[in-house]
């Protein structure tokens, strides 16, 4: 059974409202080491310390209501931890026939996604997924939806629904929270992979609120596209900008402000691992492993885990503001990072008034002028950064293949 509810209706979720408050507080504040009086920050011990305050303070609110960096996550995202069942829609068209036995090639296409999702969330996350297990006929062909053509959200919706109606006497909806719909490698003209978690369509008596639509270019960026859209059905907004920022070669960088670093920044970039802010958000990371940095110590010192390695303290955040805060990870080339150019604390701004595609997130490259530009950005051992804009200062005191132990010093002002 399928019907089309009165559109422009939201749906919400109370899980995501009641994001519980910071439940923990950081270790006792930790002596203020430089009380005592100037002193070099290199002779400083490299015993982990905090100078730590609650975890709330690092909490940042965000003023916006769609996909956005900080908390609470966007009301009308789905819990990122449990299952998510999702339901596998292949498609093709009366003027893109899919290829017989072409299936398990698009499934497999898909799978490095899940796998993904499940692995950096540490098994929070069960995808379970059901598939159609046949192409589905849609109602028009490829070239009528307008993907190429300036694709608005009713056109969106409409390309769903039509999925859903055909996909209806193979497959049961009852118990689906996300709709995948995946178009034969054959269309062309499904040119990209959109995602809303504005969809309102029931089918078997099941309100659907969520889709992806994975289109022609899933070929190229292959199953870690499926990670990305779903970081978006989970709230994680785009750390690429949508404009581009000019370059020097009078082209526009897409990636000028997170770099490689992030699957909801670059897909196919070298290390596409979660930033640890995004696994906080998500609450694949505890409030116990987030460092929770006092703006009025003189100095912090934190000994960071991997994030791929997970585990251990995840992250060390400095507020800046009521609405941004530098946080300093330890990434290792582990798991999906494993292709990473340089290993290290990576040192990035969280901003959470910055929409989506605007640049909410920045990585500081500690190694300007580099030839590899922001994809060696993280700090090695024994090396120290400043942001010009706080005069915060980080150093790596100390490195194990799986730890940076890292010095904060905010900046003053
Ligand atoms: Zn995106």
């Amino acid at each position: 059974m399928h019907r089309r509810t009165a559109p422009l209706a939201m749906l919400t979720s109370a899980a995501l409202l009641a994001l519980p408050a910071a439940v923990s507080v950081a270790p006792a504040a930790a002596a203020d080491r430089g009380a005592a009086g100037a002193r070099a920050v290199d002779v400083v011990p490299v015993r982990p310390s905090t100078a730590a305050a609650p975890t709330g303070t690092c909490r940042l609110p965000t003023p916006q209501t769609n996909l956005a960096e900080g908390f609470p996550v966007a009301a009308q995202a789905l819990p990122a931890r449990g299952e998510l069942r999702a339901a596998m829609i292949y498609v093709d068209f009366s003027d893109a026939e899919a290829p017989s036995g072409s299936l398990p090639a698009a499934e497999e296409n898909l799978r490095s996604g899940i796998e993904y999702l499940e692995t950096v969330s540490g098994g929070a996350l069960d995808v379970v997924t059901t598939s159609s297990e046949q192409w589905v006929r849609m109602p028009e062909p490829a070239a009528d939806y307008p993907f190429q053509r300036g694709l608005s959200y009713a056109d969106h919706v409409r390309y769903i629904e039509d999925a859903v109606v055909a996909a209806d006497p193979v497959m049961d909806f009852s118990e689906v929270d996300v709709v995948w719909v995946v178009a034969t490698r054959e269309a062309e003209a499904i040119s990209f992979s959109p995602t809303t978690n504005f969809l309102d369509v029931t089918a078997d008596g099941q309100h659907l609120g969520h889709a992806v639509t994975f289109g022609y270019d899933q070929w190229h960026w292959g199953g870690l596209v499926l990670a990305h859209e779903t970081g978006h059905t989970l709230g994680l907004p785009d750390l690429y900008t949508f404009a581009g920022v000019p370059d020097e070669d009078g082209g526009l960088d897409y990636h000028s402000f997170a770099g490689g670093w992030d699957v909801m920044g670059l897909i196919s970039g070298r290390a596409p691992e979660l930033l640890a802010w995004h696994r906080w958000m998500l609450q694949w990371v505890d409030d116990e492993q987030v460092a929770c940095l006092d703006p009025d110590a003189r100095t912090a010192t934190v000994e960071l885990t991997a994030v791929e390695a997970g585990g251990g303290t995840a992250m060390a955040v400095l507020p800046l503001s009521d609405t941004r805060a530098l946080v300093v990870e330890s990434r290792r080339a582990l798991r999906y990072d494993h292709q990473i150019a340089q290993e290290g604390a990576l040192v990035y701004t969280v901003d959470t008034t910055v929409p989506t595609g605007s640049g909410p997130v920045e990585v500081h490259d500690t190694t300007p002028g580099s030839a590899l530009d922001k994809d060696d950005a993280t700090l090695t051992a024994r090396h120290s950064w400043t942001d010009p804009e706080s005069g915060t200062t980080v150093r790596v005191v100390r490195s194990t293949d799986r730890t940076d132990t890292v010095q904060v010093r905010p900046g003053r002002g």
